[in-house]
């Protein structure tokens, strides 16, 4: 769809340049280029290439992350699609609109690995915990969810994370209160609403405390009804096209939350219908002991028995593995999403990410849920794990190239995309981060390090899904993103009401430090 354009996308032929554009005090709009008279919000049609006309971004640091950088460059977008990308100007393209980058580094739109995005709402409770006092606390507030808490919550998280740079985001939800809604459907109309290519993967627990698992019965479902759920999931929503902006994938919980039943079956319908597998693993060592003692073996292992190592497989965080463990992820092709936020704040351990990249095992990058990562954004986890790999290894473990690599082609790669995501290339999707660099990022020597080592992001002069502008000069262009924000606190606000009328206390503030 063409709608009416940005200032600052100009038809072929026009002076692109739009030095200090009138931005009318928007943030980012003071330097030229990409900013210029603000555009309303709320707009859903967001400008963008059009299904026929030509988008073009030009005079920008090109990083496309598979190939060679480019110091000033061009990208023309056609549809949803790279037509090409090249050093210098881009050829005499009639009615193209045009993007001035001048200042601004493109890369690859982010991805998004793991996320449980309803936890938005639960964000600062359970705050000095390991993982499994951690969702003790938590298990019964969640309990209390309904499909309205779902759609604010993940609204504002996906809002969130647009905002720092991310096109496509996995999301596990495996809590589902009998009798709340459509929870699944709510996130799935939030991301619309946002306009992020989404990856919700229908999680499950089947194993409550009376059959020795973690979670209390009240939040786990039969196995019948979590495989009748997860394939009318697949059936309503699924889409395996190339252009594809939802896909649904398997994902039960943990070992310490589902049964074996509930894992083979997940797995011969997941492949049944070729779509993906994904669950938590490794997190911590808590984890491992429980394996141990239920299973006699240690998690991996326990992934091998189950038929859990594949291609079409990706765990969420694998940060305490063996030697053979990362061996055997590298040579079955089987993925991980590190999050590294999550696993600070919860003190499990770091994951061994320059190893697993060293041997071949392919890494990406996720913010975790809310509750356990509050307000992560994803362009800052590129930063935390640079930083927690050499904290670990040493100044040489990670750089910021790798980390930009495992944020976007590791990502893709996690979620079998790799043929349509994650790179700068021709004929892979239009999803493209355009960051501003001209500014404190300008005084940085090297512009890809400017993006990750800043504590601060560079702001998002432009984010394009499929060619069709999503963020613009640091603002949300499809929904406001201020009733995104503000539906996100009534979804926390809602949440903890519900958990209120069942009994479940606020969280209480954290005690004083003594003196
Ligand atoms: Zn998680």
């Amino acid at each position: 769809m063409t709608g009416p354009g940005l200032p600052g996308d100009l038809p072929d032929g026009s002076p692109a340049d739009l030095p200090g554009g009138s931005s009318g005090g928007l943030p980012g709009g003071s330097a030229g280029g990409l900013s210029g008279e603000r555009e309303a919000a709320g707009t859903r049609a967001a400008p963008g290439a059009g299904a026929g006309g030509a988008l073009v971004i030009e005079n920008a640091y090109l990083v496309p992350v598979t190939g060679p950088e480019i110091p000033s460059g061009h990208i023309v977008v056609r549809g949803d699609r790279i037509e090409a990308i090249g050093p210098g100007p881009a050829p005499d393209l009639p009615g193209a609109r045009r993007v001035d980058g001048t200042g601004c580094l493109a890369t690859p739109g982010l991805v998004n690995t793991h996320h449980h995005l309803y936890q938005w709402a639960s964000q600062g409770f359970a705050r000095e915990t390991t993982l499994f006092e951690w969702l003790v606390a938590l298990y019964p507030v969640w309990a209390a969810m309904d499909a309205e808490v779902v759609r604010g919550a993940a609204g504002a998280g996906l809002a969130h994370l647009a905002l720092s740079g991310c096109t496509t985001s996995a999301d596990h939800h495996y809590v589902f209160p009998a009798g709340r809604g459509d929870l699944l459907a709510a996130e799935i109309d939030a991301a619309r609403a946002v306009g992020v290519r989404f990856h919700p993967a229908r999680g499950s627990m089947d194993r409550g405390v009376s059959d020795g698992g973690l979670p209390p019965d009240e939040v786990v479902e039969d196995l019948d009804t979590i495989l009748t759920a997860t394939a009318e999931a697949i059936d309503a929503h699924h889409d395996p096209s190339f252009s594809s902006k939802l896909r649904v994938a398997v994902a039960p919980c943990s070992p310490f939350s589902v049964s074996t039943e509930l894992m083979t079956e997940s797995a011969a319908l997941a492949r049944d219908r070729g779509v993906r597998l994904h669950t938590h693993l490794a997190e911590t060592l808590d984890e491992e002991e429980h394996c141990l003692a239920r299973y006699g073996v240690r998690p991996v292992d326990h992934m091998e028995k189950l038929g859990w190592l594949g291609p079409d497989v990706w765990f969420a965080h694998a940060v305490h593995l063996s030697d053979a463990d990362i061996g055997r992820l590298a040579r079955t092709g089987t993925g991980t999403a590190h999050c590294p936020s999550s696993n600070g704040r919860l003190g499990a351990g770091i994951a061994r990410v320059s190893e697993l990249l060293r041997r071949g095992a392919n890494v990406g990058l996720g913010v975790d849920g809310s509750a356990s990562a509050e307000l992560t954004s994803l362009a800052g986890e590129m930063r935390q794990a640079l930083l927690f790999q050499r904290a670990r290894y040493g100044p040489a473990a990670l750089t910021a190239r790798q980390a930009l690599s495992v944020a976007t082609l590791g990502g893709a790669r996690n979620l079998g995309r790799e043929a349509e995501l994650g790179s700068l290339e021709p004929g892979k999707l239009a999803d493209i981060a355009l960051w501003r660099i001209d500014s404190f990022a300008g005084a940085v020597a090297d512009p890809v390090h400017a993006l990750v080592l800043g504590t601060r992001q560079p702001p998002l002069a432009r984010l394009l899904v499929g060619g069709e502008t999503v963020v613009a000069d640091d603002e949300l262009r499809t929904t406001p993103q201020d009733e995104l924000g503000r539906a996100g606190v009534e979804a926390h606000r809602r949440l903890v009401r519900l958990a209120g009328e069942r009994g479940v206390p606020p969280p209480a503030p954290s005690p004083s430090p003594r003196p």
